[in-house]
């Protein structure tokens, strides 16, 4: 199966169906990875797409604070703002939609998913291969897939070998993902990327074949700026998209 894998949407529309247009024809399936809501103008519209496409999807951090299962004080000011907006702009539905959502890593085929890392599936960041290693101990097979970190990445472990590598991901370049390895796989952040690099970030699987295909398109920012602007929300979190940061 070929599967169009998103994280990381953050309510941000214009971005998601960038991505939907740029993968059109290209998959058979949606994973979603978490953080579907939070930051952004769309919680609302962005859970409709995602329940309607997305035959898997886990919870993440922002997803549990729309839903007020977790003290806010954990959040920075601004973030803590978002989550009071996003909460009194989703609906009944979304909201109960959400609440549903696995908060255990979830296993399909040979591949896990959670949000942010097999050992703590909503708050742990798999930034440095020293963390990534460690995980490694904590899903069973060949390969995690997860978000949180807002940055695409790849994280490998060969056999007979005992550190993760990172690897570079190469953009609209299929990588074979070779037996032998095992890897935690970050597709990136479609609503709100973090490395320096505007564009809406995603991949493409294929299961069977094990191909991975880190991808980005560029889309609109300022409509997402203006939508955000016009709904409050706080500057920094609207100026940062523009850096991709
Ligand atoms: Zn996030």
């Amino acid at each position: 199966m070929r599967v169009l894998i998103v994280s990381d949407i953050h309510a941000n529309l214009a971005a998601l169906e960038a991505v939907i247009e740029d993968a059109a024809g290209r998959y058979d399936g949606v994973w979603c990875l978490g953080d579907t809501v939070g930051y952004g103008p769309e919680p609302d519209a962005c859970v409709a797409r995602v329940r309607a496409m997305a035959a898997l999807t886990v919870i993440g951090n922002h997803d549990w604070a729309a839903l007020g299962r977790m003290d806010v004080e954990d959040f920075n000011p601004e973030a803590r703002r978002a989550v009071v907006w996003t909460r009194d702009h989703l609906s009944a539905e979304s909201l109960a939609w959400l609440s549903e959502l696995p908060s255990e890593p979830t296993q399909h085929e040979r591949y896990t998913l959670t949000h942010a890392s097999p050992r703590d599936p909503v708050w742990e960041y798999v930034l440095y291969p020293g963390v990534a290693t460690e995980n490694f101990g904590h899903f069973t097979t060949a390969f995690c897939l997860v978000g949180h970190t807002h940055v695409p990445a790849l994280h490998i472990l060969v056999d007979g070998e005992t550190k993760a590598r990172p690897m570079q991901p190469t953009f609209g370049q299929p990588m074979q993902l070779k037996p032998g390895w095992r890897g935690i796989l970050n597709p990136g952040s479609v609503g709100q990327p973090r490395d320096n690099d505007r564009r809406a970030a995603y991949a493409l699987l294929d299961t069977e074949a094990a191909i991975w295909e880190p991808r980005r398109v560029d889309y609109n920012v300022e409509v997402t700026q203006k939508r955000m602007r016009d709904a409050g929300l706080p500057e920094r979190l609207i100026n940062r998209l523009a850096f991709g940061w």
